[in-house]
C-alpha cells in the first residue's frame, strides 16, 4: 500500500491531506471521505489507526464524559444519602474516589 497522504493531528479530529489535495477530517468513529461511508472504513482511518493516533484525538474527549458522568454519580450517592454538596467540593472528592473508593469513605470525604 502506498502512503498517498499526509495525517496531520489536532487537538479533536486529524486532518488527512492527501497528495492529490483532497483534505478529510477523521474523528473518533469515521473519516469523512467516500471510502469510508461504502465501506465503514478506509485507509485514512486504519492509518491513524496503526498510529495509535484515533486514540490520541479521543482521549480528551471521552475522558470529560467519563469525568461528567462520575460527577453525576457521586452527586446523586451523595444525595441519596440526604447530603447535598458545592460544585467546588464534587471536584475535590471526584479527583481522589476511585473504582474501589468504599462508599463510606465517599461520604467521610463529603463532610
Ligand atoms: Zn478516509
Amino acid at each position: 500500500m502506498t502512503i498517498d497522504f499526509t495525517l496531520t493531528l489536532k487537538k479533536h479530529h486529524i486532518d488527512v491531506s492527501s497528495s492529490s489535495g483532497k483534505r478529510y477530517i477523521i474523528n473518533s468513529t469515521s473519516c469523512s471521505c467516500l471510502g469510508f461511508k461504502f465501506h465503514g472504513t478506509c485507509k485514512h482511518f486504519q492509518a491513524a489507526s496503526n498510529h495509535d493516533l484515533i486514540s490520541k484525538i479521543t482521549t480528551k474527549v471521552v475522558n470529560s464524559k467519563v469525568t461528567d458522568l462520575r460527577l453525576e454519580a457521586i452527586r446523586k450517592f451523595l444525595g441519596s444519602n440526604n447530603i447535598t454538596i458545592s460544585d467546588q467540593k464534587l471536584y475535590e472528592i471526584e479527583v481522589v474516589v476511585t473504582r474501589d473508593t468504599l462508599p463510606s469513605k465517599i461520604l467521610e470525604l463529603a463532610v
